[in-house]
């Protein structure tokens, strides 16, 4: 790739994946557009970081975007209400955020005050989700959908919180289930809302294929249903069956998927519909994809419809089908996480030190080294573009040769340190020279394996875990300079001692490449990465891999004259917070500590003055945030 000429942005693919909601400024910052006040100048990004940097807000931190978050709800309800009306569909649209993709109560309330307009409501998939949803009052006619097993206490919370207007709605996932509900109904003599999971046979592509499809671990089959609606009407509670649910997957990547697996619901609605269902409500879960990427393409990371058409396909499908069977037009209900959230966070971290695969010196060869110290150095003279591979073949064969010598006893410590710094001198210029044409793929391979690791301030498995588990594509991005050419190309890895907490797969202009371009690291000024669209799922799928704990959080509102408000702060967690979370006792530990200090007092080892000194060292660090300071 020829990166680095004119526009150094360009290949970062912002236009592509940045929504209009991230882009670059004329200086070179990356900045965030008030999607909601288009008019608004854009806010430097390196603005903020720093600005909260002065409140002491240090990075790494995640930064919650309020008016994202904002500008996706009022979306996709709009979207819903443009559709309905441009299809003359007769239903409502009534959506809820399913919990369990972001349960931070920051997000949670502020989901629901921007919903509040359009009475979305919440989905509970487990009794502490329910729990969460019925501490908030909702709009009256906005819906809590209860999806997961549930047990008797779940089955009687959502009950008897109609009693308080909550319109619970207890989805059934299975016929042992409704045994619940029947008992708890029988106990309590108060009705519930009813809805059924179906299963759908459509198999959706991409990541999540198996949460659709036969083998989808939820919801009931044919078989079960018929059975369900037979008991149902048998216990006289069939009048109560009001939602059918059929979750279509998450990430949907391709529009035809989500016309498809509606089409098929569509009928399972009907048929129970004859079989004397009274139901209002077509749920059709989540799915909703993000495009990660920008590339508008039915893969992964993307999708080939924007929010506007799926809302588009939903409702043309479900008008057609319910005509069709000559039934009323139902309220429509969808769950989407991902794309209500997903943009509305970015993860901002710190590079603390590169590792460099190139030197941009070479010491000569001295008197008495191996013949090979001088073969490899003479590489440098016959270098140019059309002899790059030949040249990186020879390079490389005699570094190896002088390597296995080394291991043999061969060569000396000292000299072995000249040939490598020979070898990355050249690669310095291999890399110079690939710049200039097209080159083999192999040779671009080789120097991608040659990419500088940048060491950064964050733990992938903390705060980015679908990147390390299911190599899920974030945009990454330097915050600053992109008004100046890259000349480092560099692979991220985070402070854990594990090999896998890394970043090696970057979003670029022309699709997805091993390494990111960077610019060289200078001692006087920090060099900010932002990691974008981390607002779906990775805050509470994050694990404690080497006790590193969460980081602190900002939420932001961008204001329509340009600046920003700070919302809210939630500081990262402490040593000591993340040791209790694996049930060490942090006073238990200064109390050990203080003991082995005393000791060695007693013993003369140390000197008494020295306590002090130890102590308060011991007492920072457990007090301290769990990220290089
Ligand atoms: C996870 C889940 C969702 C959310 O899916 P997204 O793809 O994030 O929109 C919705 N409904 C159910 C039942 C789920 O399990």
């Amino acid at each position: 790739m020829n990166d680095s000429q004119d526009l150094p942005h360009k290949i970062y693919g912002l236009d592509r994946w940045g929504k209009g909601l991230v882009s670059v400024l004329p200086n070179g910052d990356v900045a965030l557009s008030n999607p909601l006040h288009p008019d608004a100048p854009k806010v430097s990004l390196p603005d903020i970081v720093k600005d909260l940097q002065q409140r002491g807000i240090h990075s790494p931190l995640l930064l919650r975007v309020g008016s994202f978050l904002k500008h996706e709800i009022v979306r996709i309800n709009e979207s819903f209400q443009a559709a309905i009306a441009n299809t003359g569909y007769k239903g409502l649209y009534r959506g809820v955020f399913p919990i369990k993709v972001n349960q931070q109560a920051q997000v949670v309330d502020r989901i629901i005050e921007y919903g509040r307009p359009y009475s979305f409501g919440l989905e509970a998939g487990s009794k502490p989700e329910l729990v969460i949803a019925l501490a908030h009052a909702l709009e009256k006619d906005a819906l809590i959908v209860c999806n997961g097993v549930k047990d008797k206490e779940f089955v009687r919370l959502a009950i008897l919180s109609r009693k308080l207007g909550f319109n619970t709605i207890i989805v059934l996932e299975s016929p042992r289930e409704l045994d619940t509900v029947i008992e708890v109904v029988e106990e309590l003599g108060d009705e519930p809302l009813l809805g059924v999971r179906v299963k759908l046979t459509n198999e959706i592509t991409g990541n999540w294929s198996e949460s659709s499809g036969d083998r989808s671990t939820f919801g009931m089959n044919t078989d079960q249903l018929v059975a369900v609606i037979d008991r149902l009407r048998e216990v006289d509670l069939l009048h109560c069956l009001k939602l059918q649910h059929s979750h279509l997957g998450s990430q949907v990547p391709d529009v035809n998927d989500v016309r498809r697996s509606v089409s098929e619901a569509c009928r399972y609605f009907a048929e129970m519909s004859r079989e004397g269902a009274p139901l209002t409500h077509l749920d059709l879960g989540g799915g909703l994809g993000v495009d990660y990427t920008g590339e508008k393409k039915a893969s992964e990371n993307s999708v080939n419809y924007s929010v506007e058409e799926y809302c588009t396909n939903v409702v043309e499908t479900v008008a057609y089908a319910m005509d069709e069977a000559g039934l009323k037009h139902p309220t429509l209900v969808t769950e989407s996480g991902r794309a209500v959230s997903a943009t509305s966070s970015m993860l901002i971290f710190d590079v603390l030190e590169a590792t460099l695969f190139d030197a941009g010196d070479s010491p000569g060869v001295e008197e008495g080294d191996h013949h090979l110290v001088s073969d490899l150095a003479a590489v440098g003279g016959y270098l140019n573009h059309t002899r790059l591979q030949e040249c990186i073949n020879d390079a490389t064969y005699y570094r190896n040769e002088l390597r296995a010598l080394f291991r043999r006893g061969y060569i000396d410590l000292r000299q072995m340190a000249r040939a490598e710094r020979i070898y990355l001198h050249l690669t310095a210029r291999f890399k110079e020279t690939a710049r200039i044409a097209e080159n083999p793929s192999e040779v671009d391979a080789h120097l991608e394996r040659l990419a500088d690791i940048y060491h950064c301030n964050f733990s992938l498995f903390q705060s980015l875990p679908d990147v390390w588990a299911i190599d899920q594509l974030h945009p990454v991005v330097p915050l600053q300079k992109l008004n100046e050419p890259t000349d480092r190309r560099a692979i991220l890895s985070d402070i854990t001692c594990d090999s896998d907490g890394k970043i090696d797969s970057f979003i670029l202009e022309d699709g997805v490449h091993p390494s990111l371009p960077v610019h060289s690291l200078s001692e006087d000024e920090t060099y900010y990465m932002g990691v974008f669209f981390v607002g779906a799922y990775q805050e509470t799928l994050g694990d404690l891999h080497n006790l590193f704990g969460d980081t602190n959080v900002a939420t932001i509102d961008l204001l329509p004259d340009g600046g920003f408000d700070l919302l809210q702060e939630v500081e990262g967690d402490t040593i000591s917070q993340v040791m209790s979370y694996v049930e060490f006792d942090p006073r238990d530990c200064v109390d050990a500590f203080r003991k082995m200090v005393d000791g060695a007092i007693s013993t003369g080892k140390i000197k008494a003055r020295d306590r002090r000194e130890l102590m308060s060292a011991y007492r920072d660090s457990i007090n301290g945030y769990t990220y290089y300071e």
